[in-house]
């Protein structure tokens, strides 16, 4: 720990332009990190993009404002910066989704559509509602020629950690490929929050998706299943009123701050810009983004040049499959030899507490060393793991060394991707500290001298067949693409995936 980072830490509340002013570093890095932890427009920005711009689905009117703010900001801070497009393979937003339970009792429930769900009928469709359990295999096979044509209410646990998260959307998959199976009219999962909270969970076999499936409110739900237990007779009938289109195109934001040595080496540092539509995007992931943002203001503001270049990405298309962060590693295909590290922040505003370091060893004592500046905000531990789930995924498959910031989950699972993921459950105080920790992590990474190389296709497969990468990406539904040769795309004479 700097005695900076202690001075401003030991005053509560962190931000204060005097906490920073009787502070003197002369390490550029704890120049970056006071600068980081004293007045910035951080705040505002966020506030800016979750209460002004509000939710943005990559492909709708809030996104390409998004985008357009995000360029604006980093140029107003004297970041060169522009746009880069890349393919979206199908539009999908959600116009309404209402539902009403009728038959023996009727009631009004209301629910969401899951992304690349079918729309329904403009009236509506109607169908039987059955009761189908936990929707495992048994359930199915309990329910046989009688879920052709129905819903299939399927229960859920209430959601009480990340892991409860990682275990829903394993689960999703595998009840949807079920209910496909089975002909069934449509999905209705129960929400796995209470308190009637609506949120809209990843459909995997988007968008390729022929039904409606939906997330009713806990509560109605689980009347529902009580009545269905207690042999009431029920329909459903669920209007999903969707704007669905072919390919598209949509846009990440890009800036840099080119090297002084090595301007043609990359370190990047990324966020998504893009959000689901249900609340304002502050948890997932406004506020990392506003953070990229602010740390390559600090940079720029303090005039610090780092050894090798810095590119600040604010990816598009995430939440509908990582589609800009494929985009880019195609578009710099020939640059990926020269990344040095991709990193990414996309778990809220819990604190940092260290980085998933993506099976690659040989980073993590650079990271560890990284850290020593802010070892104050700590402690921190590396997890030499590889994570399928936000933007470094493409960097992972092509071989470049790749980062994850590892948080507490604090309020990001309760909130993730609901109505309640808004700019008032961001921890601000946590997320400049994160941005310090972050920073920290990326000056490094820009002065290193590098030990590492990226790694050939065939390094890449020893990863993939030695780590659960693959049941990872089954559950996302991304392992097809791997093992097709679709996402990479072959390198080279490298043997096949
Ligand atoms: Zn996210």
């Amino acid at each position: 720990m700097t005695r900076t980072v202690r001075a401003v830490i030991a005053l509560t509340g962190c931000a204060t332009a005097a906490a920073v002013a009787f502070a003197t570093p002369s390490r550029d890095v704890d120049r970056l990190v006071a600068a980081l932890l004293g007045p910035t427009p951080l705040e505002d920005d966020l506030r800016a993009l979750t209460d002004e711009i509000g939710g943005r689905p990559t492909g709708s009117p809030a996104n390409a404002r998004a985008v357009e703010w995000g360029l604006q900001r980093f140029r107003a801070a004297g970041v060169e910066a522009s746009v880069e497009p890349f393919t979206m393979p199908a539009l999908w937003l959600e116009r309404s989704a209402s539902a009403r339970v009728g038959g023996d009792v009727a009631f009004e429930a209301r629910v969401a559509a899951m992304p690349f769900s079918a729309a329904t009928g403009p009236d509506g469709t109607t169908a039987p509602l059955l009761d189908g359990g936990a929707g495992s295999e048994e359930d199915f096979a309990r329910l046989g020629r009688a879920a052709g044509g129905a819903f299939v209410l399927v229960e859920t646990e209430e959601l009480v950690d990340l892991a409860g998260l990682f275990r829903e959307y394993a689960e999703a998959t595998r009840i949807e490929r079920r209910a496909v199976a089975a002909g069934a009219a449509g999905v209705v999962l129960t929400s796995s929050r209470p308190r009637n909270l609506l949120y809209r969970h990843n459909s995997t076999l988007a968008p390729a998706l022929q039904r409606p499936m939906m997330v009713m409110e806990r509560e109605a739900a689980q009347r529902a299943a009580r009545l269905l237990r207690a042999g009431r007779k029920l329909t459903l009938t669920a209007r999903l009123d969707l704007e669905r289109g072919g390919p598209y195109e949509a846009r990440n934001v890009v800036a840099q701050i080119r090297g002084t040595d090595a301007p043609e080496e990359v370190v990047l540092v990324g966020a998504h810009l893009d959000s689901w539509d249900l609340g304002t995007g502050a948890l997932d992931n406004g506020c990392n983004a506003a953070l990229v943002i602010d740390l390559a203001r600090q940079i720029s503001a303090l005039g610090l040049r780092p050894r090798r270049t810095v590119r600040f990405v604010l990816w598009n298309g995430e939440e509908q499959g990582m589609y800009g962060s494929w985009g880019y590693v195609q578009r710099h295909a020939a640059e990926l030899d020269r990344h040095v590290l991709a990193a990414a922040v996309d778990i809220g505003s819990g604190r940092i507490n260290g980085f998933f370091t993506g099976g690659r060893p040989e980073i993590v004592p650079v990271v560890t060393r990284a850290l020593a500046p802010v070892a104050g905000l700590g402690p921190f531990a590396e997890v030499d793991a590889p994570i399928v789930g936000t933007d470094n995924f493409d960097f992972m498959l092509e071989g470049v060394a790749n980062l994850v910031a590892n948080q507490e989950s604090a309020n990001y699972g309760p909130n993730y991707h609901a109505r309640s993921d808004t700019f008032d459950k961001v921890d601000l105080r946590q997320l400049r500290l994160n941005a310090a920790v972050t920073a920290a992590v990326i000056w490094a990474f820009a002065n290193a001298d590098v030990t590492w190389s990226r790694q050939s296709a065939a390094e890449v497969k020893r990863l993939v067949d030695s780590t659960d990468l693959k049941a990872q990406m089954d559950s996302m539904g991304l392992l097809g693409l791997w093992e097709n040769g679709i996402r990479p795309r072959r390198r080279g004479a490298g043997p096949s995936p």
